[in-house]
């Protein structure tokens, strides 16, 4: 085995954030979005020889660029706000999770009001109940940041490709609503700093099992931005539920739904038609939202890949020989997840020549 050679950008500041279990159907259930998954990659790509370099602080530039100012601010202040409002001390709720949404059905064309209760203004920007706030999350999700962005100084700077082992993931978020266990797009804001420092055309290509239903967003009408995600299909039932491959008005936009068991082969079209799609957008600079959770043993999907899978994924992506900042997003298998982000980014070595 090579040495891994890309930068590995990590800050122990993204293992604050820990969200406590999570909310489904209304039960308490323990989740698996868990520092200890960065820890595995980081340990798995230090003994393949990576150099771990520690993320700086940087601006909230990029930050503003992609998320609406209410969901940062917010962000910001949930913490804080629900202390003061005394929810952990007289409820024994040591978590922000909503109790009420701004639902379409509810609201309509009307602006919805800032909530005065804290408990209420959760479900403006919260569309889920699966992503709860704590003391640490804040913090981590923004050092999440510092890493994508401390990744692309490198990859500015010269490196053909650096990755950021960050947490909590963030290709689920839109401009101005968090959940999925996302808090912050780090994959989106990527590609807008690399598009502002002088990159004209940017792709993101997400190969997390689910649906990079962010950046499609948040770029959407945005022509020199192209994001690319392969999934599994949201139409069979799986996260996030609600949008339809296809039915969205993206200018620059490619969706490859896949069927659940959809094994290496399957998947790997859908990667290639992705890589496809990229060079013929004639994308100076690439984003990887890389979720390894398409992985066959992940708990959080039904897709069926191997761990040569990721391997020839990263070949196929790496053989674009674009600048590549590689963002960590997804992967809950905490026995694979480091020989699974290893083998990818290995791929996207060799792939590179
Ligand atoms: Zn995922």
């Amino acid at each position: 085995m090579g040495r891994l050679s890309m930068p590995v950008v990590w800050s122990d500041t993204c293992l604050l954030h820990e969200a406590g279990g999570e909310v489904w159907i209304g039960r308490p259930i323990p989740g698996d979005e868990l520092p200890e998954r960065a820890v595995r990659i980081r340990e798995a790509l230090v003994a393949a020889g990576a150099t771990v370099v520690e993320a700086h602080e940087q601006p909230d530039d990029a930050l503003l660029a992609v998320h609406d100012e209410r969901l940062l601010a917010f962000l910001r202040d949930a913490w804080s706000d629900w202390q003061a409002a005394g929810y952990p001390a007289a409820h024994g709720q040591g978590r922000i999770v909503p109790y009420i949404f701004a639902h379409l059905g509810l609201v309509g064309a009307l602006e919805p009001m800032l909530p005065a209760s804290p408990a209420a203004r959760t479900g403006l920007f919260a569309f889920d109940t699966m992503t709860p706030i704590g003391p640490g999350t804040w913090p981590a999700a923004r050092a999440a940041v510092d890493c994508a962005l401390t990744a692309c100084e490198l990859v500015l700077a010269g490196a053909p490709a650096a990755y950021a082992c960050a947490r909590p993931p963030g290709h689920h978020v839109t401009r101005s609503a968090y959940g999925g266990s996302c808090y912050l797009n780090n994959a989106a804001i990527a590609a807008a700093h690399l598009r502002a420092a002088g990159w004209m055309r940017v792709a993101i290509v997400d190969i997390d099992a689910h649906h990079g239903n962010g950046a499609e967003s948040i770029f959407r009408s945005c022509g020199d931005v192209l994001t690319a995600s392969v999934h599994v299909d949201p139409a069979t039932g799986w996260f996030p539920h609600f949008l339809v491959a296809g039915s969205d008005d993206a200018v620059a936009n490619l969706n490859v739904p896949l069927a659940p068991h959809t094994g290496d082969e399957g998947w790997l079209a859908g990667v290639l038609r992705a890589a496809e799609e990229v060079a013929s957008f004639d994308a100076d600079a690439m984003v990887v939202a890389l979720g390894v959770d398409a992985a066959a043993a992940d708990p959080e999907s039904p897709l069926a890949v191997s761990r040569d899978g990721f391997a020839e994924a990263g070949r196929r992506l790496g053989g674009l020989r674009l600048p590549t900042v590689v963002v960590q997003e997804g992967g809950y298998d905490l026995a694979a997840i480091g020989g699974l982000v290893l083998a990818a980014l290995e791929g996207i070595e060799e792939g590179m020549g």
